[in-house]
C-alpha cells in the first residue's frame, strides 16, 4: 500500500509530494558501538542554551534559487521556534508524548548570508573528484566558513529529489571539515518565496540540522524498517517501521507494536505534521556538541569578520572536466587575454580584450587530455588547468 501511494504521489503534477525529504547517504555510517549516546552527555546541566552562529551559503543558478534576505530570516525564525519547543504544534502532541517532549535549548543566530551564482545545474548533489562541489568556490560552489564556529548551510538546487541532507558528525569516514554542514534546496527552504509544500514550513532544515547533531531518523537505518530491525539509538523514541514520507497521519498510527512518533522531527512526515524532538534526542545531541562540535561552545554571534569571507574577484574555471564546454567566472569590470595550450605547449585558442563576467570555452574541437588556460588581467596572469574528459 506505501508504495502504491508514493507513485500516486510521485504521479502529482504540483508541489513536492512524493519526492525525499532527505537523501540518506548520510546514513552510510552503521557503527553504532562509537555512538557518544553511550556516554553520558558532559556539561548538560551546567549550562545556559547555546545559540548556533549560521552562514547561509546561496548558490543559485536561476534567479529564483537566489532566495530573498527574508525568506533565509523566515527559516532562522522557526529553527528559533522548533528548538525552543515554542512552535505551534508542540502544544498538540499526544499525551503519551508530551512527557518525553523537549526544548533543546539550541538558539540559532545568522551572521551572514553570501551569494555565489554558478553555472551547474543541480550542484548541491554533484561530487567532483571526490570533492562535494557546492562546498567549494573552485567547483563552481561556495567556500565553508570556519567549520568549527559555525553552522555552514548551503541552500542550492539537486536533481535527486531530495529535499535536502546532512553528514552525522563522528562518522566511519568523516566528511571533510570543508563539507560539514547542511545542504537544503531552495523548495524546501524557509517559509516564504520558493518553499512549495509539503515542505514550505522550513522543517527540512529542522531535520538536517538534527542530523547534523547526530541525530537519526525514528525508523533507524535506510529508507524504512519494515521488519523493525533498526532504530535511532534513542530511548524514548519508539521503535517505528515507516519513514511517513509525504504523510501526514492521525495519532495512534502503529508500527512495530507501539504508537509511532511520527510528529517528530526526524522523520519524513509532512511540514505541518512535524512537532518536536525528545528529551533523549536531546541529550544525543548535546553529547555530540560536547564531543565532535566543542568550538560551538566559544562560538559567537558577531558577523563574520570580512577578512573570513570568500574572494570576491578570483577567476574561476567552471565545468572542469569539461566535454563541450567550460566557462570562466571573471571579475567584472577587468579587460582579460585569454589563451589556452596544450600539453606540449602549443597555444590552441587565443582570444584579446574580453570584458564579460563569464567567458564561454566552446571545447567541442578539443582532444581529450590536459589544457592550460593563461588568463592576463592586466599585471596580473592566472594559470587554469583545464580538462577535457569524454
Ligand atoms: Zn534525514
Amino acid at each position: 500500500m506505501k508504495i502504491a501511494a508514493l507513485l500516486l504521489a510521485l504521479l502529482a503534477a504540483t508541489g513536492l509530494r512524493g519526492q525525499q525529504r532527505c537523501a540518506t547517504f548520510h546514513m552510510r555510517d552503521t557503527t553504532e558501538a562509537e555512538s557518544p549516546s553511550d556516554s553520558p552527555p558532559l556539561a548538560i546541566t551546567l549550562r545556559e542554551t547555546l545559540t548556533i552562529p549560521v552562514v547561509v551559503h546561496i548558490v543559485w543558478r536561476t534567479p529564483s534559487e537566489n532566495i530573498s534576505d527574508a525568506q533565509v530570516e523566515s527559516q532562522i525564525e522557526v529553527l528559533n521556534r522548533d528548538f525552543r519547543a515554542l512552535n505551534v504544534e508542540a502544544a498538540a502532541v499526544p499525551s503519551l508524548f508530551s512527557p518525553v517532549l523537549a526544548d533543546m535549548e539550541l538558539e540559532f543566530c545568522l551572521v551572514a548570508i553570501t551569494r555565489t551564482q554558478t553555472e551547474t545545474s543541480g550542484i548541491s548533489a554533484l561530487y567532483q573528484g571526490g570533492k562535494r562541489r557546492v562546498c567549494y568556490s573552485e567547483l563552481g560552489g561556495r567556500d565553508a566558513i570556519d567549520p568549527g564556529h559555525y553552522l555552514n548551510i548551503w541552500v542550492a538546487g539537486r536533481a535527486d529529489g531530495a529535499c535536502g541532507d546532512a553528514p552525522l558528525p563522528g562518522q566511519n569516514t568523516p566528511v571533510p571539515a570543508a563539507e560539514d554542514g547542511v545542504f537544503v534546496r531552495p523548495e524546501c527552504f524557509g517559509t516564504l518565496g520558493t518553499a512549495m509544500p509539503p515542505y514550505q514550513l522550513g522543517r527540512t532544515t529542522t531535520h538536517e540540522i538534527g542530523h547534523w547533531l547526530n541525530l537519526r531518523h525514528l525508523w533507524g537505518d535506510g529508507l524504512e524498517d519494515p521488519l523493525c530491525q533498526t532504530d535511532d539509538l534513542v530511548a524514548d523514541t519508539p521503535e517505528q517501521a515507516y519513514s511517513y514520507q509525504g504523510e501526514c497521519p492521525t495519532h495512534p498510527s502503529l508500527s512495530c507494536g507501539s504508537a509511532d512518533m511520527f510528529m517528530n522531527f526526524l522523520n519524513f512526515t509532512d511540514d505541518a505534521c512535524m512537532a518536536m524532538f525528545t528529551e533523549g534526542q536531546k541529550a544525543r545531541a548535546w553529547a555530540a556538541i560536547n564531543t565532535y562540535r566543542p568550538g560551538l561552545l566559544e562560538a559567537s554571534c558577531e558577523p563574520v569578520p570580512a577578512r573570513e569571507a570568500p574572494k570576491e574577484s578570483a577567476v574561476l574555471l567552471l565545468n572542469n572536466p569539461a566535454d563541450s564546454w567550460a566557462a570562466l567566472q571573471l571579475p567584472e569590470k577587468d579587460i582579460f587575454e585569454i589563451a589556452i595550450f596544450d600539453s606540449a605547449g602549443r597555444l590552441v585558442f587565443i582570444q584579446n580584450r574580453i570584458q564579460s563576467a563569464c567567458f564561454h570555452i566552446d571545447t567541442r574541437s578539443f582532444i581529450s587530455g590536459i589544457y592550460y588556460i593563461k588568463i592576463r588581467d592586466e599585471g596580473k596572469i592566472h594559470t587554469k588547468k583545464l580538462i577535457i574528459a569524454r
